[in-house]
């Protein structure tokens, strides 16, 4: 059990104890008709229930390595699927260490700045031009948001 002082909330890194933290995954990397955003799986390990629900993971259970709004990854450039897997290693990367702070800690912890989502208050924030959070690649005033734009 590990002290107050050691969780890690309290401080930026685990303590000896934890051990190294190794991970190997298996993904399915699918190329979507664009505009729409290419659709990452986890295979293996398979995410956990609780990993889906609060992990950074669509409703279908893709991985959702970026936030489309922030207009960050666009499909016209020639090397777009290199530089989605690029977010995807990177949310690789937070959610190993998610997954190993929730069984360390019985909480997991992402690194970095995240959107929250599913939330109505977030989705009053997306300005109407920005792509939809949904990944379809479409405006939000022609996507979701359309009762909102
Ligand atoms: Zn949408």
């Amino acid at each position: 059990m590990a002290s107050p002082d050691d969780r890690p909330h309290k401080r930026s890194v685990l303590p000896a104890s934890a051990g190294l933290m190794e991970a190997t995954f298996l993904l399915e990397a699918t190329y979507m008709e664009p505009p729409a955003h290419p659709r990452v799986e986890l295979l293996r390990p398979r995410p956990s229930p609780e990993a889906v629900r609060e992990a950074h993971f669509y409703k279908d259970g893709s991985i959702c390595p970026l936030y489309p709004p922030d207009g960050t990854w666009d499909w016209s450039r020639p090397d777009s699927m290199a530089e989605y897997l690029d977010t995807v290693a990177i949310w690789l990367a937070k959610y190993a260490y998610w997954e190993f702070t929730r069984r360390h800690y019985g909480k997991g912890i992402w690194v970095g700045s995240a959107i929250p989502h599913g939330k109505l208050g977030l989705l009053s924030r997306i300005p109407c031009d920005s792509q939809c959070y949904c990944r379809s690649g479409l405006k939000f005033r022609e996507c979701h948001g359309r009762d909102l734009c």
